[in-house]
């Protein structure tokens, strides 16, 4: 299903599907300047492609290569849209996917990316910022003049307690308060659309991961085990933990915290590929 939700010039896509929707998921894209800014999931791929051929973009931008947000290149590359990424991004959409069962079911499998990807080039003012952390290859679309950001994944919520296996979850605390530094009067999230007030959320963000941060840290170095700092910051497993099994998970949060630290045991990535 695609709804149109329109914010002066800045058009949302959001895209849902029966499984999605199951629980509680959906994803939006979004148009301005003439440019398309994320593609959508798999499943979508089609109806987005639709959308497009009635209402043309002159190309596309990604802000990274997660299915929900680069699914539907493959459909697009048939319209001969040119796309605009970061070369991680790219990277990334070239190799095999690792996901679960979960992530397949809920946005369908993604394309491996075979094809060459023909340049865009977007109004200039369209640019895209490195934001790491909810991936490595994650970036913002900033529109200075018009204050305007296109957030993909960095926000989601302000108490978001869950974490993929390889997401920097420190790493996001200095991300977010850049972003808020650009002191943007619209910030577009990908899962949550038209945020209130942007900066004040990001930062609510930024100061809420530190302070899980420090309290994580403490029970770390005094020897207790990864579950047990879950329950006792995090509380123990929701049901997305629980139907991802452990892949979107509050232990991996404490998982991607202890590996940011020196001098403690786990203070390597290899911790958070169990
Ligand atoms: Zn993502």
């Amino acid at each position: 299903m695609l709804q149109c939700l329109e914010h002066g010039d800045v058009r949302e896509l959001r895209l849902t599907s029966w499984t999605s929707r199951l629980v509680g998921y959906g994803v939006s894209v979004f148009i301005t300047r003439d440019t398309l800014i994320d593609a959508g999931y798999p499943m979508a791929a089609a109806e987005l492609a639709r959308y497009v051929r009635a209402h043309p973009v002159a190309g596309v931008m990604l802000t990274h290569a997660h299915e929900d947000h680069s699914g539907g290149v493959p459909a697009l590359l048939d319209l001969g849209l040119g796309v605009l990424c970061a070369a991680a991004t790219e990277s990334a959409m070239r190799a095999a996917e690792h996901v679960g069962w979960y992530r397949r079911l809920i946005w369908g499998s993604r394309r491996r990316l075979e094809r060459a990807l023909p340049p865009f080039t977007p109004n200039s003012a369209l640019r895209l910022r490195a934001a790491p952390g909810h991936s490595a290859d994650h970036h913002v679309v900033w529109d200075a003049e018009r204050g305007t950001v296109f957030g993909g994944d960095l926000f989601i919520g302000v108490k978001l307690r869950i974490a993929h296996y390889d997401e920097d979850v420190r790493g996001q605390i200095a991300v977010l308060r850049e972003v808020a530094s650009w002191q943007p009067s619209r910030f577009f999230c990908a899962h949550r659309g038209l945020l209130a007030s942007p900066s004040e959320q990001l930062l609510a963000k930024a100061n809420w991961i530190e302070e899980m941060v420090v309290r994580i840290e403490a029970l770390v170095r005094r020897g207790w085990d990864d579950a047990a700092v879950r329950d006792e910051v995090l509380g123990p497993e929701d049901a997305t933990g629980r139907w991802s099994f452990g892949a979107y998970s509050r232990l991996n949060f404490v998982r991607s915290v202890r590996s940011s630290m020196s001098g403690v045991p786990g203070a390597t990535s290899e911790a958070l590929q169990a």
